[in-house]
């Protein structure tokens, strides 16, 4: 479109000179006034680009309705012209903005030149002014979706820092109508059973409304739970009737699904303005009603864990088990009704208190401070203070600590009492008419000659009476170990114990054609302990490595200290143990089902070197596989002075065993 330059000048000549000459060969519109009076009009009238102005003229001079002007506030480009230039006027003209400052006479090039220029820079300033504006508009714009932002933003984290379910569609709701400026709004979620849909949540709703159900059926709400699509109506002129008695003028309907499942509608309505929603209020809902669904999921995900939680708590405290829960840093976790009263735990809330402070014997804490390995539960027995005895079965928990689950052994261990008793009273009767059969089988031979079958069954006689007198043996053997009697410590070589075993039995490992291994560095490798049953246990443990192996196989003996503790290990490339059997072999007469045919034995002889180890405050463990060797361990504190006097007898107290 072109430019509109309005000239205000009373002579006729310069107002023809101007537009035939000037403004018409370059396109321009043109508008006339005669003087500033008119000159004024024209320009409320006709909105000129630029106005080329005289200053002296009848009725209202140039510089006076550039006055005007600015004291209307109107900015139109102005270009001055004059017969008569002074200082005063010029000053005063460019004061008022004018654009130029033109002397009559002037010629076409100096006017043509001051049009231009004056026209140029206004256009550049109403692009100026225009992109302000756009500016403008578009921050507003980019600060109201900031705030959209922020309060999505803060639903997401109520949704997941809270767990007050009404709170979070509470503010759901309450942002979906501040972010839409609507009037009211709602949350409203399916009544399967109904049919119905019931308000959940609201913001300016009215008692009654709030109350409202609507049919699933043939409801325009239930319509969008159908087609999971949301509903826009924005026509203000009519009424839409949501129920009989709730009619509004523009509404928004938004479907509400927690895993592709319809469960509601989030909506929001305007009853009385004419306010037409916008496009982008529909994105905004969709993420808000996104965000209550997913609280919703949120909330019966933990209604449902708190119920497990419940009735987990209930069994736990049924059980008459103790159960314990123990966390990395041994502290409690968790322990039900049994534990603490086995434990004599203080009341109230223990959660997260450090063991030390709430167990109270140092053998219960040291047995529960150490930590469960990955691949096998530690096990243990502890007395408590009412005198009943537990067995301990401790077993990690991944990222959590360990499980520890206690049973009362009181009864067994009682049984387990009066079976040693008993077995050593009737193994000590027996001994007596055994060693007297012995006696008259050696003084048969003296009475008088034999023939051979007499000779050949004598002979049969005594070596079964010796087997028996060895089973008895063993046994009264293991009764006066385990009650702790006659233990007479001193200060024992490992190493010296070991070369006088592997002496006495060369013949047997010569015999089997075995290879053995001797492995005993220069330290000085001594216990305290009862030399004598030491020599019984690792005794045991080497015959039984001959007697196990097959011919031509090896066998290894190593003693080393490590860490204050003394290690000693026999091994062999045996038959080896099955997994099922290791845990009994330790067991008074057990006896792999595996070995019984080939091989022969009482299944006494390990339950003897566990008790002597134990005796010595050690361990023992094994390591095997089924046909490829066993390795038997056993670990025993190393001697650290020498003891007050050289032989001293245990007290026979029972001392907790350990395992692993
Ligand atoms: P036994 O008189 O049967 O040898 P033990 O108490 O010494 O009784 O051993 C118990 C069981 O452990 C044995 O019957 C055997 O099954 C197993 N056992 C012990 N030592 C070994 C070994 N070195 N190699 C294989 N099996 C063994």
């Amino acid at each position: 479109m072109a430019e509109k330059v309005l000239v205000v000048d009373d002579s006729r000549e310069i107002r023809a000179f101007l537009a035939d000459y000037i403004l018409k060969p370059k396109g321009y519109e043109i508008v006339m006034a005669e003087n500033g009076l008119e000159g004024l009009e024209m320009v409320l009238a006709e909105k000129p680009d630029l106005m080329i102005v005289d200053n002296q003229m009848p009725k209202m001079g140039g510089i006076q309705l550039l006055r005007v002007l600015r004291e209307r506030n109107i900015g139109l480009p102005a270009i001055l012209t004059t017969a008569f230039g002074s200082e005063e006027t010029a000053v005063e003209a460019f004061r008022l903005g004018v654009r130029d400052y033109v002397i009559k006479p002037f010629d076409v090039e100096e006017i043509e030149t001051s049009v231009e220029r004056a026209l140029r820079e206004s256009r550049l300033e109403h692009e100026r002014d225009q992109l302000m504006d756009q500016l403008m508009q578009t921050n507003s714009q980019l600060e109201r979706q900031v705030q959209e932002l922020n309060t999505i933003y803060s639903i997401g984290k109520s949704v997941s820092s809270s767990l007050d379910l009404q709170q979070v569609l509470h503010r759901v709701v309450e942002a979906a109508v501040y972010i839409t400026k609507a009037e009211e709004g709602f949350l409203m979620l399916t009544d399967e059973e109904q049919g119905e849909l019931y308000i959940r949540a609201s913001k300016n709703l009215d008692q009654e409304t709030q109350s409202m159900r609507l049919r699933i059926q043939d409801s325009l709400a239930g319509q969008v739970i159908a087609t999971n699509r949301p509903v826009v109506l924005t026509d203000d002129e009519h009424w839409k009737k949501i129920k009989t008695s709730y009619l509004v003028k523009s509404l928004i309907y938004i479907p509400l699904a927690s895993q592709d499942q319809p469960i509601g509608v989030l909506g929001v309505v305007n009853r009385l303005k004419a306010t037409q929603f916008e496009r982008r209020d529909t994105r905004v809902l969709t993420m808000l009603s996104d965000y209550a669904a997913l609280a919703i999921r949120n909330a019966h995900l933990f209604a449902q864990s708190d119920t497990e939680r419940n009735k987990l708590g209930t069994i736990l405290g049924q059980t008459n088990d103790p159960v314990l829960v123990i966390g990395e840093e041994s502290e409690l976790v968790l322990a039900n009704q049994a534990a603490r009263l086995a434990l004599q735990l203080p009341e109230g809330n223990l959660v997260g208190r450090p063991l030390a402070e709430l167990i109270q014997g140092e053998d219960t804490l040291e047995l529960l401070s150490q930590p469960a390995g990955k691949n096998f539960s530690r096990r243990g027995e502890i007395t408590v203070n009412d005198g009943r005895i537990f067995n301990v079965n401790m077993t990690l928990i991944e990222g959590v600590g360990r499980s520890v689950v206690m049973r009362d052994i009181t009864q067994l261990k009682e049984l387990d009492r009066l079976k040693s008793e008993f077995v050593s009273v009737v193994s000590h009767d027996l001994r007596s008419p055994l060693t007297s059969i012995l006696g008259y089988i050696e003084l048969l031979q003296r009475a008088g000659s034999l023939n051979d079958t007499q000779k050949e069954f004598v002979g049969r006689v005594r070596s079964s009476v010796t087997s028996i007198t060895s089973l008895i043996t063993d046994l009264l053997d293991l009764g006066r170990i385990e009650a702790g009697l006659d233990l007479s410590l001193s200060r024992c070589s490992l190493a010296e114990i070991m070369l006088e075993i592997i002496e006495q039995q060369q013949l047997s490992i010569q015999n089997k054609g075995l290879n053995l291994e001797l492995n005993f560095p220069e330290q000085d490798l001594t216990v305290i302990g009862d030399r004598n049953r030491l020599h019984q246990a690792f005794s045991n443990l080497i015959s039984n490595a001959i007697k196990y192996t097959p011919t031509g196989g090896k066998i290894g003996v190593r003693v080393h200290g490590h860490d204050g503790q003394m290690i000693l290990q026999v091994s062999d490339t045996g038959v080896g143990i099955s997994p099922a059997d290791q845990p009994y072999i330790f067991d008074k007469f057990y006896r792999a089902e595996t070995v019984t045919e080939k091989f022969e034995g009482t299944g006494l002889g390990l339950s003897i070197v566990k008790s002597v180890v134990e005796r010595h405050d050690g361990r023992i463990w094994v390591t095997s596989e089924p046909g490829k060797g066993t390795i038997f361990t056993v670990v025993l504190p190393t001697a650290v002075a020498p003891p007050a006097s050289s032989t001293e007898t245990r007290p026979s107290a029972s001392t907790p065993t350990k395992n692993n």
